[in-house]
């Protein structure tokens, strides 16, 4: 009903409208064409208010003559009108309302209202229902109305009258020619379009809904293209830059391969390798490498970085927290310097003179690899010859900040990339938002570890639980206690693990417990974590601190409390933090009842794998892929209509053709390209560049 009154005015100045249609990304006539509704309000029809009434409960929309109307005050101010047809009467209530609306509603006017139907204590009635005053046999709409996604203070009229307005503008020449939609089974733009901005009364409503009508399938295929085509694009723009070939696996690579006190699983063998292909080419690697938790990342970074010094240039190990970064530090400095290699260490919480001391080392190229924070992509660092840079966790860091590094390279090149994640990403995702990257995966635990027994408690039986901790660390087992998250206080949090951290020195006065949180300063953490993998300390209480990186094999139960606030992922973070070593590990989730549907979901799913890769599927159907993407995706919303779940078949079809197209393979394919990226992008290809 484009002239429905509602109880708010029509916003009025065209500027406001203007800039509140900006807010929602709405900027240029396809734009508006884009902004597709996401429901739709059946106004096609009039019933009787006889039928309305036998309906009862559903939304209908009647026709009738304003019978009386008037102002009451009990219980409150209200505008009662009433109005009849043949058939019989109704009131509609509104308590909001206008003087104009008073006016408009006169005696003998005839109203068409539509609303949700009700049989209160005064009969039949709707209240609030959307309305408009009409002559008799005005027409009724042929087509659906739509409901679009909107902002604050942005109503639907506006909305539907700047896309009618946007849709006369436009320029809908399709961006694929009519061979290859046959070819690919898909509708034309414009009609398409046309029919989900205005669907006709007969269409398939639930297909509609269900966003399976073909109409729907052209604009997910669309978008899903314009996203392979821009990052396809992307990775090309990044292979003309010029990298330092890392040719030599040389002596270094082949004296820590021999100290090293294990062989290489097959997969960090082959991941290794494909490492190695790409370091030896011209245009810097952009590759990432999955892994779950405990699946060995490090080594073959470590390795990595080896072909670097091998080849005369430096590398770079960069990790989110300090906790993090230090553990790689010490294990990888272990390895390396006994073999001749200085390895710096560089964050941001150094004293003045050694941060000094950090940078002149790697600025003279004393330092041949150089691990820390972001403190290490500072203004104040130069490098003397950066030729691969490592980012572990790369999804905590922003775009920005890897683009940084980049710029840090040897000679003007551009330095090969490595990123690590260990939050395994399901196929459908890493082929549409890291599609621009090369993908290693270790799908493969070393040898000799036990399965991870996972046992869901309630809370209220924690001196239980505070038993076996007992139990455990009398056999000389060793214990993480995993404090309750409280996202809202950092404060509270704190104090929350100081009095776990007492309650639980006081229940067990035999065992040497330790406490580790985010506020300690690093020289502290690094006292409490050394005794705890010297086995002084037997229940190392934590908040997250722990999450990553913390490699303590002889740790072989964890309890978590509060399990029920955790992500998923962070569940299954923290307890990659047992089940290093060859002792039979367990994990407590400790939960306070009741659980809700969705926290319910996420403990069972942890009671029932370990697989990092089922996890991540689960966690990306409970969360979607804006969260799960983190960093990558802030400021881009590229896939609004696609659903990784239900179109993973078009990701493929999209995928073929962007190939297709940027090969040149098709006639017209570069004026294909353009015309699709303009369309679907518009000027905001730049973020993906990095
Ligand atoms: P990730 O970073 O992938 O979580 P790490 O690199 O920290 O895993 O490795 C986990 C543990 O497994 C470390 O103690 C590491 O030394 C050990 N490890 C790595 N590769 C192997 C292997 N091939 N065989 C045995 N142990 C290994
Ligand atoms: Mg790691």
């Amino acid at each position: 009903m484009a002239e429905t009154k509602q109880s708010k005015p029509a916003v009025k100045k065209a500027a406001t409208a203007e800039s509140k249609l900006a807010r929602l990304g709405l900027r240029t006539d396809m734009d508006l064409v884009l902004h597709l509704p996401m429901r739709y309000e059946d106004e096609t029809e009039v019933i009787s208010i006889r039928e309305a009434c036998l309906r009862g409960g559903h939304v209908s929309q009647v026709e009738g003559i304003v019978t009386s109307n008037e102002i009451t005050y009990k219980p409150r101010r209200q505008f009662i009108v009433h109005i009849a047809d043949d058939t019989g009467e109704l009131q509609l209530r509104f308590m909001n309302f206008y003087g104009s609306q008073v006016k408009q509603m006169a005696e003998g006017t005839r109203v068409r209202a539509r609303g949700e139907l009700k049989h209160g204590f005064f009969g039949a009635e709707m209240v609030h229902p959307a309305y408009k005053i009409v002559t008799e046999g005005a027409p009724l709409p042929t087509s659906l109305t739509p409901v679009y996604p909107s902002g604050e203070g942005l109503s639907q009229a506006v909305l539907r009258r700047s896309i009618a307005e946007a849709m006369r503008r436009v320029d809908w020449t399709d961006t694929l020619p009519a061979a290859l939609r046959e070819r690919l089974h898909l509708q034309p733009f414009e009609p398409a379009i046309r029919l989900l901005h205005y669907p006709p009364h007969d269409v398939n409503e639930h297909e509609l809904e269900e966003r399976s009508h073909p109409a729907w399938t052209r604009m997910k295929f669309d978008e899903l293209l314009a996203q392979q085509l821009s990052l396809k694009r992307a990775q090309q723009s990044r292979r003309q830059k010029g990298a330092a070939p890392l040719h030599a696996i040389g002596s270094l690579s082949a004296a820590f391969q021999a100290v090293l006190p294990f062989q290489l699983t097959k997969a960090q063998q082959r991941v290794l390798d494909e490492i190695r292909t790409d370091l030896r080419q011209q245009y810097p690697m952009q590759r990432l490498l999955q892994g779950d938790v405990g699946s060995g990342k490090t080594v073959v970074a470590a390795l990595a970085a080896a072909q670097a010094i091998d080849s005369g240039f430096q590398a770079a190990l960069m990790a989110p927290t300090e906790i993090l970064a230090e553990q790689h530090f010490r294990k990888i400095a272990a390895w390396m310097e006994p073999l001749g290699v200085q390895v710096a260490w560089l964050t941001g919480s150094l004293k003045k003179k050694d941060k000094q001391a950090a940078v002149e080392l790697v600025e003279s190229g004393a330092a041949r690899l150089v691990i820390g924070t972001h403190a290490l992509i500072q203004d104040t660092v130069q490098f003397d010859r950066l030729g691969l840079v490592i980012v572990d966790e790369q999804h905590r860091f922003g775009v920005g900040q890897r683009l940084t590094l980049r710029n840090k390279g040897a000679d003007g090149l551009v330095p090969h990339q490595l990123m690590m994640s260990a939050t395994p990403i399901p196929r459908t995702l890493a082929m549409t938002y890291y599609a621009d990257l090369e993908v290693s995966v270790i799908d493969e635990l070393p040898p000799g570890r036990t399965p991870i027994v996972t046992r869901v408690i309630d809370q209220n039986r924690r001196d239980e639980v505070i038993e076996r901790v007992h139990a455990a660390a009398l056999e000389g087992r060793q214990v993480y206690w995993v404090c309750p998250l409280i996202e809202e206080s950092e404060a509270l949090q704190l104090q929350t693990a100081t009095e776990t951290y007492e309650t639980l020195a006081a229940a067990l006065p035999d065992l040497r417990v330790g406490l580790v949180h985010g506020r300690l300063k690093p020289a502290e953490k690094q006292v409490v974590m050394d005794a705890f993998t010297a086995a002084e300390v037997h229940v190392l209480v934590a908040t997250t601190v722990i999450e990553v990186g913390v490699d303590v094999p002889n740790a072989s139960l964890m309890v978590i409390e509060h399990a029920e606030r955790f992500g998923l992922s962070q569940l299954h973070q923290l307890r990659g933090r047992v089940g290093r070593g060859s002792a039979a590990s367990v994990c407590l989730l400790l939960y306070q009842s009741p659980l809700g549907p969705i926290a319910k979901q996420r403990l069972m799913t942890m009671r029932e794998t370990t697989d990092g890769f089922e996890i991540a599927r689960r966690d990306l159907e409970i969360r979607g892929p804006g969260e799960f993407l983190g960093a990558r995706q802030s400021g881009q919303a590229m896939l609004r209509f696609a659903d990784l779940e239900t179109d993973g078949w078009l990701v493929d079809q999209a995928r073929d053709l962007a190939h297709a197209l940027l090969h040149d393979e098709l006639p017209g394919s570069a004026a294909i390209v353009a015309a699709h990226l303009e369309r679907w992008l518009g000027g905001k290809e730049e973020f993906l560049k990095v």
